[in-house]
């Protein structure tokens, strides 16, 4: 049974130019709400009423919904105060009374897209907060009361230097916030980057450097490198995060999320209807089901394993697929000790940092 539920809420207020999530800018007050009276009917029909160990309103900006309209959402899942229920913030969408409000209606978690604290570089990705402006979102939400604070940066942004970068994490650290993400530029089909294409971005060295820099210097600010893209003080971790780390099942709720559930001893990854009049005639049906076999819950195994810093647990692999890891990737393994891509742990494997550069060619090598 999924312990954890994903919501996507796919409204913003305007369309940042590298992002192609599933989100819409421009909706009217009314589309909203017909919004959130489908998301309610899709979780009357799926949700079992489990008590949930995490909640996540992702987007999107779910920030931008009233707290009434969350709160019609939250009132449909049982969680109590153990229970981490985090909500992405844009800080353009908030103020003291909205953070004290969010609390008050059961959020304990604000994930806040900070991106970077350079006003010339959020112009020119179309980010629609300043850099002081983030700095007052995160001060607002430790004054409202909020203890779990994560904030998300770019690198490899256009005109990013590697020193302005940093700059950039040692004042999130400074703020007091728990737990940084870390995400390198893409530029994939559907973003406004990808037809026009940006000036001065860094090119792979220089995101390598960025990102080798950034494990440095969180780890010595105290911060620990639990995931390939996150960082956290002691207890910080995303909970609900670690449980897609961990090969978890969740739900996925909303216009274009993701779910996982094991459904007659059947492994199932499902995805919903991305538009919004696909979502709304269709909440009730899923829009793609893959039935996982297992050679594909294997690789994911190995895949979502390598993400995390302590790596695969050889006992736990081995018996959940009833393999010898060791001599059935014999040759990989020796190939990535060999170079120091691959790191010998007390249970198994990790990657070193530079094995977390090269993480997609080296998983691909697992794929058989
Ligand atoms: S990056 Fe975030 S805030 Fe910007 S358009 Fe995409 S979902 Fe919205």
């Amino acid at each position: 049974m999924p312990l954890s539920a994903y919501v996507h809420i796919p409204f913003c207020k305007s369309k940042c130019k590298y992002c192609s999530f599933v989100s819409y800018s421009g909706c009217k007050e009314s589309e909203q709400s017909d919004y959130v009276d489908t998301l309610l009917k899709e979780i009357d029909e799926f949700y079992k009423n489990e008590q949930l160990k995490t909640l996540y309103f992702g987007g999107g900006t779910p920030s931008l919904l009233s707290v009434d309209k969350l709160s019609l959402i939250l009132n449909k899942f049982k969680f109590d105060s153990e229970t981490e229920v985090t909500i992405e913030v844009n800080p353009e969408t908030v103020d003291l009374e909205k953070f004290v409000n969010l609390k008050k209606v059961g959020f304990n978690r604000v994930s806040i897209g900070v991106q970077s604290f350079d006003d010339f570089i959020l112009k020119s990705i179309g980010r629609i907060h300043t850099s002081e402006k983030a700095v007052k979102a995160v001060e607002m939400a430790q004054n409202a009361g909020f203890n779990n604070i994560s904030v998300d940066f770019i690198y490899g942004l256009p005109n990013q230097s590697l020193n302005s970068f940093c700059d950039d994490l040692k004042k999130a650290v400074k703020l007091g916030v728990n737990h940084i993400s870390l995400y390198g530029l893409k530029i994939e089909e559907g973003c406004y980057f990808y037809n026009n294409p940006p000036k001065n971005i860094a090119d792979d060295d220089l995101q390598a450097d960025m990102y080798l820099a950034a494990i440095n210097l969180l780890e010595n600010l105290g911060f620990f490198h639990y995931e390939i893209s996150n960082f956290c003080q002691q207890g910080y971790e995303s909970k609900h995060n670690l449980n897609y780390w961990n090969d978890e099942t969740y739900y996925g709720f909303g216009a274009g999320s993701h779910g996982y559930c094991v459904d007659n001893g059947e492994y199932i990854r499902y995805a919903n209807y991305s538009l919004l009049n696909e979502y709304k005639d269709n909440y009730h049906k899923k829009a793609e089901k893959v039935i996982l076999t297992e050679q594909m819950r294997l690789e994911e195994s190995i895949f979502l394993g390598f993400r995390r810093s302590n790596g695969i647990d050889l006992e736990e692999i081995n018996k959940k697929f009833s393999i010898d890891f060791d001599n059935k990737f014999a040759l990989i393994i020796k190939k990535y000790l060999d170079s120091g891509h691959i790191i010998k742990t007390e249970k198994g494997y990790k990657f070193s940092p530079q094995g977390f550069l090269l993480s997609n060619i080296i998983l691909a090598d697992f794929i058989c």
